[in-house]
């Protein structure tokens, strides 16, 4: 057939002018950006253009959907759940349910084929735990989302696009939405427990795109867009599903796992189409780093990209020192670097640093930080020091404090609970009010869960609160644990997960998880003992190391490492009962 057209890189055409975000109502922007000629354009893994779906088209589709979603006898309210692969049918619902005033949220698609169970769970919990009336997933996993609905109570449709594009579209008007009303149910990765299905209303989520859009990405005309992340975690689907909408700016999409197998191919993106604003997880960074040739940059050219976003994780200044350095020949400017920091329960964003200063860290004491919990900047070189990534200042509307266990506010450079207020903090959990409570604490401030510190006003996030493993009253980092496992020949980045486990007497240990490729038992004890060794030497404190094979660390669906799975795997291997499991309230 005929190939389409991709298009181009035009957000004020002669009909329109740019407006960045002024909007109510999700489909309010969709119907102003309807008028202009800006969209999303979706590339196969081979980096063909394989279709295109401009804002006018995506209008009137999803208008057409909403009718068909209206035919099943959903009614206003109702959640639809959605597998969000990256593609325009998936695009198209999301919007269809708001233009029928119901619910939409995103489920993952299944990382690895091999985990069959383990993600017809993962389907079923959230299916349960968002209460969904229908559920939509294409071809290729609907049957997980059969099996995955099998036995629900209240589900009362679950077909593929085609099958929901095959029924009637009654005639009916589509009412406008209210700014005060649900706009979608956002599940959190599940990196420190179980996803939850945060709710996110039309209020909020205006408000946080207007943020992103106009202060932290400061949006202007002749901005595209190039984008991996997958449509199922808010950094890809608000920063790059929404976001762009709602200021006219064009997207190019690859899939996720074209992006895992062949990471050139999203700098391939970026350098054809002259790309200004892409994001990455660390990870993805690190991957581009590690896994594009020397060869490959001659045809590169990254100089167009203004806005290179990262967050999502903990960023290690070593990780954008190394992209920077690696693709500096291709054009990579490294006053792109633009850290934020940002979580599902506040729509997306809460802070940005600012756009065209790149990247900015400081270098604290780092036993001072352990034993006394202060950022204690560095005075002379040869200390032991932590090196923490400036994520910048929070959006207009919102404010970070810091406050120790008490709740009590802590002063610059004293390292406690990250939390946040401001208009586009989630109104709850869905269906949860018990979480609900223990994360917004009185006043409506959330408790990020996070652990950090501000200093002239921005914010450097040092770890989460889970993540602190303590032992004797010290305060050890479980990445600190994990870097240090890293820094061994025989480990790899990414392979090591550290945790703590209390017994019975209060006692705690630390455990350290390897992913192993050494099959000879003395190359296995030597790593073992010199990794306790090490361990030993750095923090004081004796730990466990266990090896395991390959791939077996389990992952969250954004990709980041769960040390919260990895725990219960742990405990569940060697039988051991552990106190916190049973606090944390989750099986
Ligand atoms: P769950 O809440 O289910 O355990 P999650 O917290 O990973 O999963 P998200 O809301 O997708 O789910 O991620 C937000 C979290 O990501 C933050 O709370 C924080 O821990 C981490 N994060 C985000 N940005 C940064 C950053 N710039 N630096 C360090 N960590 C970050
Ligand atoms: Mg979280």
């Amino acid at each position: 057939g005929e190939s389409p057209i991709a298009i181009t890189p035009t957000p004020t055409s002669n009909t329109q002018t740019q407006r960045l975000a002024d909007f109510e109502t999700l489909t309010a922007a969709l119907e102003y950006a309807a008028s202009g000629n800006a969209g999303y354009n979706f590339y196969d893994a081979k980096g063909n253009l394989r279709s295109v779906l401009s804002y006018q088209a995506l209008r009137q589709n999803a208008r057409v959907l909403a009718r068909r979603l209206a035919g099943l006898g959903l009614v206003h309210g109702d959640r639809v759940a959605l597998i969000a692969d990256t593609t325009p049918e998936f695009v198209e619902l999301f919007y269809g349910c708001r233009y029928a005033g119901l619910i939409p949220f995103a489920m993952p698609v299944p990382v690895n084929l091999g985990s069959h169970t383990v993600y017809v769970q993962q389907l079923r919990g959230m299916l349960e735990g968002g209460q969904a009336s229908a559920a939509l997933a294409n071809a290729d996993y609907i049957g997980f989302l059969e099996e995955a609905a099998e036995g629900s109570q209240g589900l009362r449709w679950v077909g593929t696009p085609e099958q929901l594009g095959e029924l009637p579209a009654p005639e009916m008007s589509l009412k406008a939405n209210h700014p005060d009303e649900i706009a979608y149910l956002q599940f959190t990765s599940g990196s420190t427990r179980i996803p939850r299905g945060v709710i996110i209303t039309e209020r909020a989520l205006m408000s946080n795109l207007q943020g992103i859009v106009r202060n932290g990405l400061e949006i202007r005309s002749g901005d595209r867009c190039a984008s991996w992340l997958p449509f199922y975690h808010d950094m890809g689907l608000v920063g790059m599903v929404m976001a762009p909408m709602v200021a006219q700016v064009s997207v190019d999409y690859l899939a996720t796992r074209d992006f895992a197998i062949r990471p050139l191919q999203w700098l391939r993106l970026i350098s054809r189409n002259r790309a200004t604003v892409a994001f990455s997880q660390p990870f993805g960074l690190k991957l581009c780093t590690l896994r594009v040739r020397d060869s490959d940059l001659e045809d590169l050219d990254l100089s167009s990209w203004r806005a290179a976003g990262v967050g999502a994780e903990m960023i290690r200044p070593d990780t954008l020192r190394n992209f920077a350095e690696k693709f500096a020949p291709a054009g990579f400017d490294a006053r792109a670097f633009l850290p934020c920091y940002g979580l599902a329960e506040s729509t997306l964003a809460v802070t940005f640093s600012q756009v065209g200063r790149g990247f900015q860290s400081l270098r604290v004491d780092a036993g001072t930080l352990v034993d006394k919990k202060m950022a204690v900047r560095l005075q002379a070189e040869g200390r032991k020091y932590s090196e923490f990534v400036n994520c910048g200042r929070p959006l207009p509307g919102h404010t970070v404090k810091v406050v120790d266990d008490a709740g009590l506010t802590l002063p610059d450079l004293r390292v406690g609970s990250v939390l946040v207020y401001g208009s586009s903090i989630m109104t709850g959990y869905f269906n949860n009010p018990e979480d609900t409570q223990k994360t917004l604490r009185p006043g409506n401030w959330l408790d990020t869960g996070d652990l950090g510190f501000l200093f002239e006003g921005d914010l450097y996030v040092t770890g989460r609160r889970t993540d602190v493993i303590i032992v004797n009253g010290r305060n050890i980092r479980a990445q600190d644990i994990e870097e240090l496992a890293e820094q061994q020949p025989e480990v790899r980045a990414r392979e090591a997960s550290a945790f703590g486990i209390t017994d019975a007497n209060d006692v705690t240990t630390i455990v350290l998880v390897i992913e192993c490729r050494l099959t000879s038992i003395t190359d296995r004890q030597s790593l073992t003992s010199r990794l306790q060794r090490l361990v030993y030497m750095a923090f004081g404190v004796n730990c466990l190391v266990e090896l395991v094979s390959p791939h077996t660390l389990p992952r969250t669906s954004s990709g980041k490492l769960s040390r919260f799975a990895a725990r219960q795997g742990f405990i569940q291997r060697t039988n051991l009962t552990d106190q916190l499991s049973a606090e944390s309230g989750d099986k």
